[in-house]
């Protein structure tokens, strides 16, 4: 049976507003399984499972899956055709929204190595990149389908284009590799961007403690592009330009410059000089 007669029969459509693109190619499916659980003792805490194209390669792989989706129709029907491995413990089905559940107690009590895995919903890709932050001490990788804009962003280089906040934010926990792209044509139905597969893998050290501070320092940074430092953190955390400026230059950065040049660990240097109030 198609995707399409699937929810057809169950009187259910895509919803758009929940980013329901289904991943239709098996074999992609694999792909992103085998990246997720390379070892048969991985646990998996999937985002978004919908009609399972990925939960079922998962299984097979993996020694454990706790997937959380926001559709009870999707839940459903999951819920009805993978009974033997909601039987056996294998398989873990939470209804809910991945934005605002913390993600990880739903790991506890598995055993590891985790990692989280999902063909994310690209509505609130950026809201689960936050998320997926919280647990880069955690979990031994992410593996996730998403926008190819913003897989280019994950990954881009300072002074360039894709470089933003987003970049900044997950380069600070995780390493940050393309796996593959995916064409429209893998979907149901066709999303009307191109999508691409990254590996976040998290750092030893994170490059940069997420703290309120930090978040403060690169939103203001990349706020105004083009306008210069000086302008962009004028009056951030209630200093004065003079604050201001002994403030960068104790952390070395050069005021005249822009947001897009500097390197994670540049915006950590400032943060940490950051008035105890807002670390
Ligand atoms: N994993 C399935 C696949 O590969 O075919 C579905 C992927 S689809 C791109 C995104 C899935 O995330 C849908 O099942 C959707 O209902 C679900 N979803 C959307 N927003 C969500 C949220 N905030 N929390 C959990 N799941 C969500």
């Amino acid at each position: 049976m198609t995707i399409a007669e699937k929810l057809r029969e169950k009187g259910l459509r895509p919803r758009k507003a929940l980013g329901q693109n289904f991943l239709h190619d098996q074999r992609i499916a694999r792909t992103i399984a085998e990246a997720a659980a390379p070892t048969r003792d991985t646990s998996v805490l999937e985002i978004g499972p919908g009609l399972g194209a990925l939960t079922v390669p998962l299984l097979a792989l993996a020694s454990r899956v706790v997937a959380l989706e926001k559709d009870p129709g999707l839940a459903a029907i999951l819920r009805e055709e993978r009974s033997d491995e909601l039987g056996t413990g294998q398989l873990t089905l939470l209804e809910g929204d991945a934005t605002r559940v913390d993600w990880l107690p739903l790991l506890e009590g598995s055993p590891g190595p985790w990692v989280v895995a999902g063909n994310l919903p690209y509505s609130v890709t950026g809201l689960l990149l936050e998320r997926v932050t919280t647990v880069a001490r955690r979990i031994e990788r992410a593996v996730f389908m998403l926008q190819v804009e913003v897989a280019e962003r994950l990954a881009a280089a300072p002074d360039t284009e894709n470089y933003g906040a987003l970049t900044v934010f997950v380069q600070a926990a995780f390493a940050v590799k393309r796996l593959l792209n995916v064409g429209s044509g893998a979907f149901y139905p066709r999303p009307e961007v191109g999508s691409a597969v990254v590996v976040l893998t998290p750092h030893a050290t994170p490059r940069a403690e997420e703290t309120a501070a930090f978040r403060a320092v690169v939103r203001a940074a990349f706020g105004q592009r083009r306008k210069t430092l000086r302008n962009a953190w004028r009056g951030l955390f209630g200093w004065s330009d003079d604050e201001l400026r002994e403030a960068a230059e104790a952390a070395r950065i050069p005021l005249d410059a822009r947001g897009e040049t500097l390197s994670v660990e540049d915006f950590a240097r400032l943060a940490a000089l950051a008035p105890t109030a807002h670390a």
